[in-house]
């Protein structure tokens, strides 16, 4: 396993599909981040908000394209996306 790099935030202009440090085009593992608490943050929430984090299966690079998500203790399984609420961590 390579060693993990540091997290790259990028934009998504068409499609996000190919790794930009390595070319591998068949997409990408994700990951969920926790947003540290601790970070001066513009929504203050409750709730647990998870940056998803997308790995190059190939070498391994990691991309935060700006989704974030929480997951609610009360609709196990159900995902809502925050992005428009948490834009800079
Ligand atoms: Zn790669």
């Amino acid at each position: 396993m390579p060693v993990l790099r540091e997290i790259e935030v990028c934009k998504i202009d068409e499609e996000f599909r190919v790794c930009p440090a390595c070319g591998y085009d068949y997409g990408f593992h994700t990951s969920f981040l926790k947003v540290d608490a601790s970070k001066k943050s513009p929504v203050k929430s409750t709730r647990e908000v998870f940056k998803v984090i997308l790995i190059c299966p190939e070498c391994g690079a990691r991309y935060d394209v700006g989704w974030r998500v929480s997951f609610t203790g009360s609709e196990p399984g159900v995902v809502r996306t925050t992005g428009h609420q948490v834009s800079t961590v």
